[in-house]
């Protein structure tokens, strides 16, 4: 018989009750009982929502206080020295979120370890450090509690997660020259044998090894990283069968690897189906094989009938369906928990989707289908195959005016009228810059206030005219902050935003919205990212009306300001009916229609930030050409609607941009504003071999940080700039937006930093 299983489960809970708890721990609000209290009731409850779906393979040790990462660097004892832990101690909580999140108090001033991006997804996980001379020992008891706790609460086969071994190594860094991760893994895997040995005393049956590093392109290194690892573990005893889980892409490069590793092997068949006929070739006849068939990153209902081919045609490659485990592609940590709680969703819609619970049920449909009882499952299918119909026939999916236009985009549209250097002539006419212009990123704090006006706008509690009233009085006073401190280009500071993505999305056709879609970013922190449905149209202008208020206010060029299409997409749950790069054409002449009218009423500078850009980089380097080609060419979509004369800067931050300069290049904005000043400017040093084209303006303000800069630093770090950027196309700018600061810090910081720039040219 085939089982169903899952691979991981939401850890925020639906109304986010981890993100509460975890935050008043920190504030000292509660106990660390109370803490544990919340975490042991959301796991026991999220059991038996897995319990209640029928599922076979139900994980444990997949909750994290934290993340998932840092579990494992915990677990293997591998905390870097300035956390001063004995060598002997368990590892406290208190350690444990100091490692995340740094602490600061009366006698301890420790950072936090680097957070970054999991593969190709918006959540983040805690970078192991590996120092020389680091000695891994089992240093929490955490995971055999929980499969403890799974028991109690009636899950009969609880299925620890671990990170693998390898997978461990390969996205930890090494922070000191003198070691490597051959010299690490011995003693690393010395932990792993009595891990799993512990796991086996248990009694448990399977454990969940996450190798995902499989997807990617692995050197010899990391190869023979795995034959070594893996041999370890070869012989059958003491330990429970291992199933080893690959996500995100496919494996098939990696296929003879992979599959001699465990005794199971999981696949992504949502993101890779192509896999399939390669890996079931290559595998011997005892191997199980766990078939990722429901989307666990998409917020779409599964076509049963197309994952059931999938199942049909593994089993018939596999002489029956007794090997096979079907599962979600992927943890479904990195979908919403349950749909039931949509109520105020639009009904037709709402039909199209499944989050994490409907997803466990589709899996069991699956099972069931698969294993003789197509009566039982029948209802669900037939339910699938109609959402299916409906969906894609459903007016509000398809608009013939936009699929007729994105038919009409011309090679003409994809560029503008003339070269660089010629528009910088006209520009310069028109604006008069002086050299080292000074300007922000977009957005001014986000008082309380500011924030409350919009919740009351939206409740009704206060009229449009007040909001309006009360908007134009916040743009007011920060354009005149910004006149006094005599900054070049102004911004109106986005107070009427929550957020750089929904305030568009909420103003287009073809978006919805849910009310408890919360997805794991980092941490405590949670996105509830907008649903991207259907033909992208923009009913009237979206940020005109602001930009020209504040235009009007002043003599100084004004910034109109909006989000890209590559980072409205990558920020969304996308649809799965069309190929990404139609989608982001779509959103593309929308925000070019917004850009054409911002000219229209006369603002001369206008922004399309593209933070995002480098996130949706596919995992492995021989894919990224064709996604930048097509990431590049929605960008100059929506820029190139404009006269020589408007000027177009865009904006990145907080991600490597050191290898996709070329294309950022080719982007062809007038001007990139670029976070450079955490780094002090190691941006610059792609510079040495490509020069960029264009203006720019690497942050000399970090502003992450409610440190004030001085004025003294922000000169050095602007002439360290000016030696790989000609002073004429050199701007003076904060890394990023300053929503996230007080008023009280921002104002002396842009003072010095316009007081730099002067400074600087000066002496020019
Ligand atoms: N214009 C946006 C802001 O200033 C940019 C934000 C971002 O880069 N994430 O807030
Ligand atoms: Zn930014």
């Amino acid at each position: 018989m085939a089982k169903s299983a899952n691979l991981g489960f939401p850890r925020l809970g639906l109304k986010r009750k981890w993100k509460k708890a975890s935050e008043s721990y920190w504030a000292g609000k509660i106990s660390q009982d109370e803490l544990i209290a919340t975490a042991n009731e959301l796991t026991s409850r999220h059991w038996q929502m897995q319990m209640d779906a029928e599922i076979d393979y139900i994980p444990c040790n997949d909750f994290a206080f934290y993340d998932i990462m840092l579990d494992m660097s915990v677990l293997l004892g591998a905390v870097p020295t300035r956390y001063n832990i004995g060598a002997e101690e368990e590892i406290d909580i208190d350690t444990h979120f100091a490692m995340a999140r740094g602490r600061q108090d009366e006698t301890t001033d420790v950072t936090a370890m680097e957070m970054t991006k999991w593969f190709d997804t918006n959540y983040h996980y805690i970078v192991p450090e590996f120092e020389t001379g680091m000695k891994f020992r089992l240093a929490s008891t955490h995971p055999f509690s929980a499969v403890e706790r799974a028991k109690k609460v009636g899950v009969k086969n609880p299925r620890p997660v671990i990170i693998g071994p390898v997978t461990y190594l390969l996205l930890g860094k090494i922070v000191d020259e003198g070691c490597s991760r051959m010299d690490l893994i011995d003693n690393l895997l010395d932990v792993y044998v009595d891990i799993l040995r512990r796991f086996y005393d248990q009694g448990v049956e399977w454990v969940q090894m996450d190798e995902p590093a499989l997807v990617l392109d692995l050197d010899d290194e990391a190869k023979s990283l795995y034959r070594h690892a893996y041999a370890r573990f070869a012989p059958r005893e003491k330990r429970p069968k291992m199933l080893i889980t690959t996500y995100f892409g496919s494996v098939a490069h990696n296929a003879d690897l992979a599959t001699q590793l465990g005794e199971g092997l999981h696949i992504d068949l949502v993101r890779a189906p192509e896999q399939l006929d390669t890996i079931v070739n290559t595998i011997d006849n005892q191997l199980i094989l766990s078939l990722g068939v429901v989307d666990g990153r998409n917020i779409w209902r599964t076509d049963l009938d197309k994952s059931f081919s999938l199942l049909e045609r593994a089993a018939r490659g596999m002489g029956g369906a007794t090997r096979i485990q079907i599962a979600p592609s992927c943890s479904l940590l990195h979908c919403p928990i349950d749909l039931d709680a949509e109520t105020t969703l639009d009904p037709e819609i709402k039909e199209w989707f499944a989050f994490g619970k409907q997803k466990l049920s589709e899996i069991s449909a699956l099972n069931k289908a698969l294993n003789g009882e197509m009566d039982k499952a029948e209802p669900m299918f037939r339910d699938s195959r109609e959402a299916f119909r409906k969906r894609s026939s459903s007016p509000r999916v398809t608009n013939p005016d936009v699929q007729k236009r994105l038919k009409e985009i011309t090679d003409a549209m994809t560029r503008r009228e003339t070269v660089f250097a010629e528009r910088k002539k006209v520009q310069d006419n028109k604006l008069h810059l002086p050299l080292l212009p000074s300007t922000t990123i977009g957005s001014f704090p986000q008082t309380r206030e500011v924030r409350k006006l919009r919740a009351n706008v939206k409740k009704g509690a206060i009229s449009r005219e007040e909001y309006e009233k009360a908007m134009e009085a916040e743009i007011e006073k920060t354009v005149r902050f910004q006149e006094e401190i005599d900054l070049d280009v102004l911004v109106h500071g986005e107070f009427e935003r929550n957020d750089m993505v929904e305030y568009f999305g909420e103003q287009l056709d073809g978006y919805v919205f849910s009310k408890n879609g919360w997805v794991q970013s980092y941490g405590s922190r949670g996105v509830k990212p907008p649903i991207i449905f259907g033909d992208i149209v923009r009913k009237s202008p979206m940020t005109v009306r602001w930009s020209k208020y504040a235009k009007d206010l002043t003599d100084h060029p004004m910034k109109g300001m909006l989000t890209g299409p590559v980072t409205m997409l990558q920020w969304s749950f996308v649809r799965d009916d069309q190929p990404r790069n139609v989608t982001c054409d779509q959103l593309a002449l929308v925000i070019r229609d917004e850009v054409v009218d911002l000219e229209a009423a006369g603002i001369d500078v206008i922004q399309i930030d593209e933070p995002a850009i480098r996130e949706g980089l596919p995992l492995r380097r021989g894919d990224w050409d064709s996604y930048l080609e097509w990431a590049v060419r929605s960008f100059r979509i929506s820029a190139s609607g404009v006269q020589d004369e408007t000027q177009i800067h865009t904006h990145m931050c907080y991600s490597e941009f050191n290898d996709i300069f070329q294309a950022i290049a080719d982007m062809d904005a007038d001007v990139i504003s670029i976070e450079a000043s955490r780094s002090r400017m190691e941006l610059l040093d792609a510079f040495e071999d490509f020069l960029y084209p264009n203006d720019i303006g690497p942050g000399v303000y970090d502003i992450h940080s409610p440190r004030v800069p001085s004025v003294e630093e922000m000169i050095e770090l602007l002439q360290a700039a000016l030696k790989h950027v000609p002073k004429d196309r050199l701007w003076v700018n904060p890394d990023c937006g300053l929503k996230t600061r007080q008023w009280i810090e921002v104002e002396p910081a842009l003072k010095n930093m316009v007081i730099a720039a002067k400074e600087v040219r000066k002496g020019l």
